[in-house]
């Protein structure tokens, strides 16, 4: 039996209960207790004054095969070196407190299980491998020059995810299941970062979504939508996907949709930030892209204000992948900037991204019987600038990460 001890932290719990002063008991690598000044005995005791203390924090769109892409570091990468530098990326998100991401594309089973068997560190994970795009879509890597090169290279653990009609649609499904997909992401719009898809234009029709989501649930699977353009949001929610991504073009009758259909919004208001960051420092992108990123940044903004004041469910997401990984917590500071008050947006970070993965029976706040993925640091909750600065240590199971070495005494 191991236990360890966090006294007299501020406790963020995850739910949105008024964070105070409180000691947290992990026994054997569940939560066993959490209330002030607890006084038991433990075999290690993480003194947490003056610190913050939160569940793991989730990102629930990431991407750690890529980062900060441009055409001429992808034309130049051999094709394995990304599983090496995928390694380094989780651990950095690891070390910043994200204890569960979601890659929304490019991460195989085999970059899952590395980190599952502990081969290498790293969040838990839920990965969709590829995005599933219609020809000339998002996912689509046909470049202007007839070559098809995209951000996650086609290979047995990566499949193509392009497809037309509900046939292929369901066929396409299943053999991301088979590879290992733990949930199905699909694009129903179009990007910025794809050379040639408009991101005002809807994608896919409703027959093909309806084969994709009726094949995902019955392997009890989720699907998560890029959906940029209003159209394309619309037919996402209306079809019974769980999530929008990004849902940069939200109308009100949009919001109304997701409100009704309880679909929660990822707004990974970071990405267009990272893209014209990378542009300003002349980074080499397609001009298409920057000028993509640019038309998308004000409305994206505004969007996600009038959906957070309509309360629709957000679920913390970066994409990060598209900018630097470990970067994450740089969100929280954004969606509060955008309406949500600080304990909101921990909120969004922790519980309500737990019930977005399906996980919340054991992970995303701080209460007895929850497994014990603790977040410990410096300063208070509602400071949320530079937090990623802050975090003093990272817990999995009531067991240190090695990336920052907690002081126990
Ligand atoms: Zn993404």
């Amino acid at each position: 039996m191991t236990s360890t001890l966090f006294t007299g932290g501020t406790v963020v719990d995850g739910t949105l209960a008024q964070p105070s002063v409180a000691d947290v008991l992990v026994v054997d690598g569940r939560v066993e207790q959490v209330g002030p000044g607890l006084g038991v005995e433990a075999d290690r005791v993480v003194d947490c004054t003056g610190q913050t203390v939160t569940p793991g924090l989730f990102d629930c769109h990431v991407h750690v095969m890529f980062e900060q892409p441009s055409m001429v570091r992808i034309l130049q990468t051999p094709f394995s070196l990304p599983f090496f530098e995928a390694a380094g990326r989780l651990r950095r998100t690891l070390a910043t407190g994200i204890t569960w991401v979601r890659d929304a594309g490019g991460a195989d089973l085999g970059v899952a299980e590395a980190v599952r068997r502990g081969l290498t560190p790293g969040p838990r994970m839920q990965i969709a491998i590829n995005l599933i795009s219609q020809t000339g879509g998002h996912g689509d890597d046909w470049q202007l020059c007839g070559a098809h090169v995209g951000l996650m290279p086609e290979h047995p653990g990566c499949p193509s995810a392009v497809v037309d009609g509900p046939v292929e649609m369901r066929k396409k499904v299943r053999e991301l299941i088979r590879a290992g997909a733990d949930v199905l992401k699909v694009a129903t719009s179009g990007g910025v970062l794809s050379p040639r898809s408009n991101p005002l234009h809807g994608h896919l029709r409703d027959d093909e979504i309806d084969a994709l989501v009726s094949e995902a649930s019955a392997a009890g699977l989720h699907v998560m939508a890029h959906a940029q353009a209003t159209d394309g949001i619309k037919a996402a929610v209306r079809g019974g996907i769980r999530s929008i991504e990004h849902g940069i073009y939200l109308d009100d009758e949009a919001i109304e949709m997701m409100l009704d259909r309880g679909t929660w919004l990822v707004p990974t208001l970071l990405a267009p930030r990272a893209v014209l960051a990378q542009a300003d420092a002349g980074i080499p992108l397609p001009d298409a892209v920057v000028a993509k990123a640019r038309m998308v940044s004000e409305a994206h903004d505004d969007s996600v204000r009038r959906a957070i004041e309509a309360g629709v469910k957000v679920a913390m997401g970066t994409d990060s992948g598209v900018g630097e990984h470990g970067t994450n917590l740089d969100e929280l500071a954004i969606m509060r900037d955008l309406g949500m008050s600080e304990i909101e947006a921990w909120h969004a970070t922790t519980r309500v991204a737990a019930e977005l993965l399906g996980v919340e029976e054991d992970y995303g706040t701080l209460e007895p019987g929850k497994v014990g993925d603790v977040v410990v640091l410096d300063g208070a909750y509602d400071d949320l600038a530079g937090l990623g600065d802050r975090v003093r240590s990272v817990w999995l199971a009531g067991e240190p990460t090695p990336e920052r070495e907690p002081v126990v005494t």
